[in-house]
């Protein structure tokens, strides 16, 4: 699933530090664990390239990358998580509750005070 292309990625040295072989390896784990489904939308993720965020991105180097701190998302609902200011109103209810969620833990200031 992560092929060639992913391997020429990283030889070709585009990926910032945080996309290194640990971030690969754990993130076809957890893609493992989520039994191929996205955990903002429920639905498969076997028709495109799924996309592993990373819970909490602020945690240092060692621990980034770990597989408690990965999920495995569309593309869409990556994007939906990753830009905060995106209308999310297409998701269903459910949907939009997880990506609220996810947005919230990273904004650490918004989770420290609750
Ligand atoms: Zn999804």
């Amino acid at each position: 699933m992560y092929s060639e292309k992913t391997a020429q990625t990283i030889l070709h040295g585009k990926w910032n530090k945080l996309n290194n072989f640990e971030f690969i390896m754990n993130r076809a784990y957890a893609l493992n664990r989520d039994k191929l489904k996205c955990r903002v939308c429920g639905g498969w993720l076997i028709s495109s390239t799924p996309y592993a965020h990373r819970i909490n991105p602020n945690l240092p180097l060692d621990k980034v990358n770990r597989v408690n701190n990965l999920v495995s998302l569309h593309k869409k609902c990556f994007m939906a998580v990753d830009n905060l200011s995106q209308d999310i109103s297409q998701f269903d209810v459910k949907s939009q509750k997880k990506i609220i969620g996810y947005r919230e833990k990273l904004v650490p200031s918004h989770t420290r005070n609750k």
